[in-house]
């Protein structure tokens, strides 16, 4: 028999809930396509609440060694304090592996409720850059020493006069940073024959930031994938449609015109705020995957967070998770396991036995727990 190995982290909150229906999906897949000839052994990272009870550390040295060595992982969401307290376990995993692609695919499943006239017209895939922008972590807090030195530097040799008590935040974009993503998202869009490349920026305002982010996409484009580009204003056929959009008209365009719209690539903080946007589109957070890719190492996590309020309840939504493992399992080559499970999952979005998420806003449905949606999925496979 056939073993590999894949990590995964549990989560707090409703991830506990999530994961093990998840799981349950993921291994009926697997013996489904294998018949128990191939199988997944799962190792436990311990990150988070839980892994603080064991070892006073929310992200243990282990944990990490063991991703480094297993190369891909499966994550629940982690709590993030706001305002105060520990930096996003979410965000350094990203930063400590150089996962710098986010990538959230949004399409819609027929039958999901949504508030859309047309919702299956948006079939989006969104790179986000995941280790700059304002997510770097670089930030002082108002009246630090830090923050105080700065704004003292920023009078005396730039005559910039901010207020004393300004908290600061540092929003790095690089060239070398912005080419990797945007080169990501181009030969995706080849790779799958998508239609167009949409950069995303607000580079009117922040000229060298966003701005730059902008012309270091176009520059990219030409320089790695002249013949297999056009732009806008010279349509070409069988070529791929290079285009850019400013970020507060892109969140109008994606709600009047989605068909227009394919790959999107953009700087962190805009790419965190349309890929909500675009769940909500086709049914919200509790089915929107992504994942977090670098060179060597990938971890898969649902979108959203840790939903407190609903920890050990059975009662979330598992379908954000389940549907990242069908990114993972697309990404190590498993396809048809991957197919399965999405197949799966439409029938029973269709079979209206959903959970409360769903169940709230559909007509005729039957709410389910977080477990029975996951078992519902796995008979219909
Ligand atoms: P959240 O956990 O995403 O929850 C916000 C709302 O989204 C929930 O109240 C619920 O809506 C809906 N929702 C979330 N997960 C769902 C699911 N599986 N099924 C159905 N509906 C779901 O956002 P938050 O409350 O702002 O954040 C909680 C914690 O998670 C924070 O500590 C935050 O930092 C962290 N977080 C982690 C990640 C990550 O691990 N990648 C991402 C985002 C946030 P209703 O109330 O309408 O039912």
């Amino acid at each position: 028999m056939e073993c590999f190995k894949i990590g995964f982290i549990e989560g707090d909150g409703t991830g506990k809930d999530i994961w093990k229906a998840s799981k349950l999906v993921f291994d009926e897949a697997f013996r489904k396509v294998y018949n128990n000839s191939k199988i997944i052994e799962w190792v436990e990272l311990l990150a988070g609440v839980k892994a603080f009870k064991e070892y006073g550390d929310y992200l243990p040295q282990k944990t990490l060694d063991d991703i480094k060595f297993l190369k891909i992982a499966i994550k629940g969401p982690l709590e993030t304090p706001i305002g105060e307290g520990f930096r996003s376990l979410n965000v350094t995993l990203r930063q400590y592996f150089d996962l710098y692609a986010c990538i959230r695919p949004v399409k819609y499943y027929q039958g999901v409720p949504n508030p859309m006239k047309n919702p299956e017209k948006l079939d989006v895939v969104i790179f986000r850059e995941n280790t700059e922008d304002l997510y770097a972590g670089i930030e002082w807090s108002a009246g630090s020493k830090e923050a105080l030195m700065l704004l003292d530097f920023l009078k005396d040799k730039y005559s910039v006069d901010l207020p004393k008590d300004s908290g600061l935040g540092i929003k790095p974009i690089s060239r070398e940073k912005s080419y990797r993503i945007v080169r990501r998202a181009i030969q995706f869009a080849l790779d799958n024959r998508r239609k167009s490349v949409t950069i995303v920026h607000k580079g009117n305002i922040m000229k060298y930031t966003e701005g730059a982010f902008r012309k270091w996409g176009y520059e990219i484009a030409e320089k790695e994938f002249k013949e297999h580009i056009c732009l806008e204003k010279d349509i070409q056929q069988g070529k791929i449609i290079l285009k850019d959009r400013i970020a507060d008209a892109m969140f109008q365009q994606l709600l009047l015109r989605p068909d227009e719209y394919d790959v999107i690539v953009t700087p962190n903080l805009n790419g965190d705020y349309l890929s909500d946007a675009c769940a909500a589109q086709v049914g919200g957070l509790g089915i929107a995957p992504g994942a977090n890719i670098g060179d060597e190492i990938a971890i898969f996590e649902a979108t959203h967070g840790s939903a407190p309020k609903y920890a050990n309840l059975n009662k979330v939504n598992p379908g954000s998770l389940i549907l990242s493992g069908v990114m993972m399992f697309e990404y190590i080559g498993e396809s048809e396991v991957a197919s399965i499970i999405e197949k799966a999952f439409q029938k029973a979005i269709l079979s209206k036995k959903v959970t409360y998420d769903l169940a709230r806003q559909m007509d005729g449905a039957v709410e389910v727990s977080c477990s029975s949606f996951a078992e519902n999925v796995c008979s219909l496979m």
